[in-house]
């Protein structure tokens, strides 16, 4: 569905009404705009859970689906070029086995979606693939793998996954694993990176995968950005500012820390990573099931709900998120990981689905940020961080 924004009609009175007027027509002047910027820019996004839904519940997205946040009719409305399709591992696998499996199925997944419709998809496998698909039909598929669990503690499957197109690695999910410790995770098995990871992040450098730092600790964040030689990312994080003692968001110093780094943090727009209200409702709803003597299960969520309405966050909820990195740190740190797909149904009014972008631009429009500045938040810092990083691994490959 396409949202449309239109904040200032909440304060439409008939006192005022000619004044409204007039505000609605801005409004829909620069809606047009944003509509505009969002085919005008390439618009990248680094964290899309297509694969795993699919694996799930498949469903046809060359064509409009009735579930989920993602299809190409709706990725060409908000001007989607790059989606970061993920390739996640759920934690489970460390103990389980059959990562290495799950990931590779799930590449076939994307190649099979390209194979499908030549005309609609294509995959990027490297930033320079982005910039010559941008401006055909095709929507570029570059492939991130969240959690670094397949890579099973040998560095030829880190070369395999890059010659299978993964171009970034999440190195650890809801669970420490054998790379690195997890912000979810109580138990410390490492105290940060384990030697194996602090072996795996140069071998990455070297060989031209981008390192994401979303969900590890912050032990694990500061022993990453002390040994890599290039810049980081923060795939789906948002700031702790908002929601203090949640690790899995970051907090200023870490901000801090990524811009010294040159590395950027590409905000997660579920509400739960960006309101404290909506981050605590789960916890909410597991001690309601939990008085009750029952499993907080999808019934329960659904009756908890009924009774209590989530609540959503906005896309001004998201934008201040972006303003605070702007303002910590400067324009050149800051882009968008939407989680489409992956956070259930607890997307912000306003940002529902991939269809959605031009309502973000038009919030950044209407905060005054310049068209400069948005290309930078759509796109720019994430492809500076990725050109590094090829740039890095050309000039070392031959040693
Ligand atoms: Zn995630």
């Amino acid at each position: 569905m396409k949202q449309t924004f239109t904040p200032f009609a909440f304060f439409c009175s008939a006192a005022m009404l000619s004044g409204c007027a007039a505000t609605a027509g801005n409004t829909a002047l620069q809606a047009g705009t944003a509509q505009q910027l969002a085919q005008q820019y390439i618009i990248i996004d680094t964290h899309i859970d297509v694969p795993y839904r699919l694996h799930k519940d498949w469903e046809d997205v060359t064509v409009a689906t009735q579930r989920g946040e993602f299809d190409y009719p709706r990725a060409q409305a908000g001007g989607l070029n790059a989606p970061f399709m993920s390739i996640y591992i759920p934690a489970s696998y460390e103990r389980s086995g059959g990562g290495y499996q799950l990931a590779n199925q799930l590449i076939d997944s994307m190649e099979a979606l390209v194979g499908r419709a030549p005309d609609k998809f294509a995959m990027a496998y490297s930033s320079q693939d982005v910039l010559d698909q941008f401006g055909s039909a095709k929507v570029s598929l570059a492939l991130g793998m969240e959690n670094g669990t397949p890579i099973d503690g040998k560095l030829e499957n880190l070369q395999h996954f890059y010659q299978r197109g993964i171009r970034y690695i999440t190195l650890s999910h809801s669970e420490s694993n054998h790379i690195a410790d997890s912000s979810y995770d109580l138990r410390r098995r490492w105290n940060g990176l384990s030697p194996f990871g602090k072996e795996l992040v140069v071998a990455m450098n070297n060989i031209g995968m981008m390192i994401d730092i979303s969900h590890v600790s912050d032990d694990a964040f500061y022993q990453t950005v002390a040994i890599s030689k290039v810049p980081v990312i923060a795939s789906h994080s948002s700031l702790r500012s908002y929601t203090p003692g949640f690790e899995r968001n970051m907090d200023d110093d870490m901000i801090k820390a990524l811009a010294k780094n040159g590395g950027v943090v590409q905000i997660n727009f579920g509400s739960s990573f960006v309101t404290m209200m909506a981050n605590q409702y789960g916890a909410l709803r597991k001690a309601a099931a939990k008085q009750a003597g029952v499993a907080d299960d999808d019934a329960f969520e659904l009756a908890f709900r009924k009774k209590h309405p989530y609540p959503f966050a906005t896309l001004d909820t998201v934008l201040d998120h972006i303003d605070h990195v702007v303002k910590l740190v400067g324009i050149d740190y800051v882009g968008i990981g939407s989680d489409y797909d992956g956070v259930g149904d607890s997307l912000p009014v306003g940002l529902k689905d991939v269809a959605s972008y031009p309502n973000l631009i038009d919030g950044l429009l209407q905060r005054g940020y310049s068209e400069a500045d948005i290309e930078k938040i759509l796109s720019g810092n994430l492809l500076r961080v990725w050109r590094q990083v090829e740039e890095y691994a050309a000039a070392h490959s031959a040693g």
